[in-house]
């Protein structure tokens, strides 16, 4: 079984993990750049958080096997923050670089006129840079913050077959199905979306155009749940071919869209990163 899981946030995670996930099949990720919990003060640190994203990280994972992808934005959280909204001019300058297959996390968190204007800039910062887009939903009033992001998808003129919007839940996935985006969805130890409820989703709706994610993160979280949907899709009599599908080719085939997925870089390398050993620690 080889998986491929399109949202997790390994800046806060261990080595033990990587290791963990490595065993159980993971062999590619994208690491969207987020709200790191404690507040951002100014674009400097955010311009530290994305060269980490596409230096740093990337190297962390090659030790285990994994390549790593990233995307890059300012998350609609901190957009309501006056301080970081210069953060917008530096986006598009990682936008160019290898290893970041789309513009993102975008969308809304509280629905406020500072994440309206964050959110259509960087969707059309997506369109100029042939790059897809991840779209984050809001986890309070979701059913609305997802009808409002897939009107500004619809009006940005990016094609709906280059976004993906993620977080959904069974109430949320018919308007993206519909919509012709792809749809994500974030797999959660106790709360909101677990294995066996994504399984009853792909059965209604099919396993096409469908991303399924551990988003794990700072927060409690596990970044083995793709693994877990796996083995509850075969349970529930899905084909190792469907198991594939959703959890390898279809963000295969969605961030193979930026023209910058590299999935040689799957085995297991040592090795320095400006001087410091990662196996033995940084110091
Ligand atoms: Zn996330």
């Amino acid at each position: 079984m080889r998986i491929f899981d399109p949202h997790i946030h390994m800046t806060s995670r261990t080595t033990d993990d990587y290791a963990a996930m490595a065993a159980a099949g993971v062999r590619a990720i994208v690491e969207p750049a987020f709200w790191l919990g404690q507040p951002r003060t100014g674009p400097g640190s955010f311009a530290d958080y994305f060269d980490a994203l596409v230096g740093w990280e990337p190297y962390r994972a090659a030790q285990f096997g994994i390549a790593h992808h990233a995307t890059i934005a300012l998350n609609p959280k901190e957009a309501n923050d006056p301080r970081c909204r210069p953060v917008l001019d530096l986006v598009p300058r990682y936008l160019a670089k290898d290893g970041v297959v789309a513009v993102g996390e975008i969308g809304y968190d509280s629905m406020t006129p500072e994440e309206d204007d964050a959110f259509t800039r960087q969707l059309a910062m997506a369109v100029e840079a042939g790059l897809p887009a991840l779209v984050h939903t809001p986890h309070r009033d979701k059913v609305r913050g997802t009808t409002r992001s897939l009107d500004v998808v619809r009006e940005s003129g990016i094609g709906p077959e280059r976004v993906v919007i993620d977080h959904l839940n069974e109430v949320t996935v018919k308007q993206v199905k519909d919509a012709g985006c792809w749809a994500g969805f974030s797999i959660y130890p106790d709360t909101k979306m677990s294995p066996p409820r994504m399984v009853e989703i792909l059965k209604d709706y099919g396993p096409e155009r469908v991303l399924v994610n551990s988003a794990a993160d700072w927060g409690k979280s596990d970044p083995l749940l793709t693994v877990r949907t796996a083995e509850a899709m075969r349970e529930a009599g899905f084909t190792d071919d469907d198991v594939d599908l959703v959890l390898w080719r279809n963000p295969v085939e969605f961030y193979g869209q930026s023209g910058r997925l590299n999935l040689d870089n799957t085995t297991s390398a040592e090795g320095t990163y400006e001087g410091s050993s990662i196996l033995r620690g940084g110091s």
